[in-house]
C-alpha cells in the first residue's frame, strides 16, 4: 500500500464546487488502495484578500498578528474539504499547523520549519482517516501561530512527505507542470516532463512559481519523490528527481522573469575591511535576502556597492542601509526598483564555457543594456531594465534552442 500527498493549491480549491471535485480525486486515490494525505492551500484569492483587509487598518501589521490572520485562510479550507470528503462517505479529520504540530522558527510570515510531529497525524491514517493538514502555517516554540511565506503550502506538503516517508508527493495547481519559460509570456514555451531538483529549485527561486523555492529544497534533502500536475486534468505533469535521472539533458532548461527585484547602491564607500560586513550585516538580521552583490574596483580608497534584494524589503532596506551609509561617510545611497532578473537555468552551464557569451549575445542582439551579471553552476542572471524583460526572456530562450516549432512549421 502506498502512502501518497497530495497538495492542493488555492486556485484547485477555489469555490466549494472544486473542493467537491478535489476531494472526489482524494477519494479515488484511496478507494484504488492508497493511503492518503492532503495538504491544501487556502481558497483561491483568499489569502490576499485577508492581506488587503489588514492594508485598510495598517500599513504595517505586526507579523505575529499577519500570521494569525493568514493561517485562517487554510483553516478555513481543510475544514470544507474535511466536511465534503466525509460527506462521500469517507472518514477525514483536518489538521492545523499549531495541533501537528509543525513547529517553526520565530520569523513571522517567512517562518522555516523546525521539526514536524508525526504521532497525530499517523495515528489518523491507521484509523483509515483521511487527514487534511492546513498548508503553509506552523507554531513557534513560544506557541505562536507562523506562516511559511507566500506560496508556502507545497512545503507543507513536502516536509510532511519527509517525515512520514511518503511514496510520493503530487503537487495539484493549475497549470500541467512546468514550462521552459512563462507561456504568457512566451508563447513558444515548451512543457517539461522531468526536471533535476537542482533546476527546479534554481527556477523556482527566480520566480517561476509553480513550487515554493522551499519545497524543492526539502524534496532533494529527503529524496522525496515530487510531481506536479494540473487539479483540472490533462495528461502532462512534471517530475521533480535527482539529476542522473534525468536522461535527455539539454544545456539550458528555462527561462525565467523575476520581477520583484529592487536594487541599493552605495556611492563612495571607503575601501577597507569590515565595510562589506557592516552593510550587510544589518539585512541579515533583519531577515532579508540579499541577492547579486557588486563592488567594483577601487578608486582613491572609494568603492561603489550595489546590491539586489526583493522589491517587498526595499524600504526596510533603505532605512537599514541609509543609516549604515551615512556611519561610514559614504557619498550617498540610491535605490531603483525598475529592474528585473532574466535568467537562464540548466545542469549543462557548469560543463559549458560557452553559456554566459551565448545569453549576453542575444540580449546585446535586442539592444538589452546589461546592469549587473552573476553566475553559478546552475545559472546566469542578469539585471535589466524592467521594461525589456518580457522581450529578454523570448530572445534568451529562442537563443538557446527552446522555442517549440510551431505547428505550420512542422505540417509544412
Ligand atoms: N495561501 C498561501 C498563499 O496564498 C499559501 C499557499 O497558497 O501556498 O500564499
Ligand atoms: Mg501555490
Amino acid at each position: 500500500m502506498s502512502l501518497i500527498i497530495q497538495k492542493y493549491g488555492g486556485s484547485s480549491v477555489a469555490t466549494t464546487d472544486h473542493i467537491r471535485r478535489v476531494a472526489m480525486k482524494v477519494a479515488s486515490t484511496k478507494i484504488q488502495g492508497n493511503k492518503v494525505a492532503v495538504v491544501v492551500s487556502a481558497m483561491g484569492g483568499q489569502t490576499d484578500q485577508l492581506l488587503s483587509m489588514a492594508a485598510e487598518i495598517s500599513g504595517s501589521p505586526s507579523g505575529r498578528e499577519q500570521d494569525a490572520l493568514l493561517a485562517t485562510g487554510e483553516q478555513v479550507c481543510a475544514a470544507l474539504m474535511s466536511i465534503t470528503l466525509e460527506s462521500l462517505g469517507h472518514k477525514a479529520k483536518s489538521l492545523m499547523g499549531i495541533q501537528l504540530p509543525l513547529v517553526t522558527d520565530n520569523v513571522h510570515t517567512r517562518a522555516r520549519i523546525i521539526k514536524l510531529q508525526t504521532e497525530i497525524i499517523e495515528q489518523i491514517l491507521s484509523e483509515d482517516t483521511i487527514p487534511v493538514v492546513a498548508g503553509f502555517q506552523g507554531v513557534t516554540e513560544e506557541g505562536w501561530i507562523s506562516t511559511l511565506g507566500r506560496g508556502g503550502s507545497d512545503t507543507t506538503a513536502v516536509a510532511l512527505a519527509a517525515a512520514l516517508k511518503a511514496d510520493c508527493c503530487e503537487i495539484y495547481t493549475d497549470v500541467d507542470g512546468v514550462y521552459t519559460a512563462d507561456p504568457n509570456i512566451c508563447p513558444k514555451a515548451r512543457h517539461i516532463n522531468i526536471i533535476s531538483y537542482q533546476e527546479m529549485l534554481e527556477l523556482a527561486g527566480l520566480g517561476a512559481r509553480v513550487l515554493h523555492s522551499r519545497s524543492v529544497e526539502l524534496a532533494q534533502k529527503y529524496q522525496v519523490p515530487l510531481v506536479v500536475k494540473s487539479s483540472f486534468g490533462g495528461e502532462k505533469h512534471t517530475w521533480i528527481v535527482n539529476e542522473e535521472e534525468v536522461m535527455e539533458n539539454s544545456i539550458i532548461k528555462g527561462v525565467t522573469l523575476e520581477k520583484n527585484v529592487s536594487k541599493i547602491s552605495i556611492i563612495r564607500v571607503p575601501d577597507r575591511p569590515g565595510i562589506a560586513h557592516s552593510i550587510l550585516s544589518p539585512l541579515a538580521e533583519a531577515a532579508i535576502n540579499v541577492d547579486m552583490i557588486i563592488q567594483n574596483a577601487s578608486i582613491d580608497g572609494y568603492a561603489d556597492f550595489t546590491f539586489t534584494i526583493p522589491t517587498t524589503e526595499l524600504e526596510k532596506a533603505k532605512e537599514l542601509v541609509g543609516q549604515v551609509a551615512r556611519e561610514i561617510n559614504a557619498r550617498e545611497m540610491l535605490a531603483a526598483n525598475n529592474i528585473v532578473k532574466v535568467s537562464a537555468v540548466g545542469i549543462g552551464i557548469k560543463t559549458n564555457p560557452g553559456v554566459a557569451s551565448r545569453m549576453f549575445k542575444s540580449l546585446s542582439e535586442e539592444n538589452i543594456n546589461i546592469e549587473m551579471i552573476s553566475t553559478s553552476e546552475y545559472r546566469i542572471s542578469c539585471v535589466i531594465e524592467e521594461k525589456y524583460g518580457e522581450l529578454a526572456v523570448r530572445a534568451v530562450h529562442k537563443a538557446f534552442g527552446l522555442d517549440k516549432v510551431s505547428k505550420e512549421k512542422t505540417e509544412a
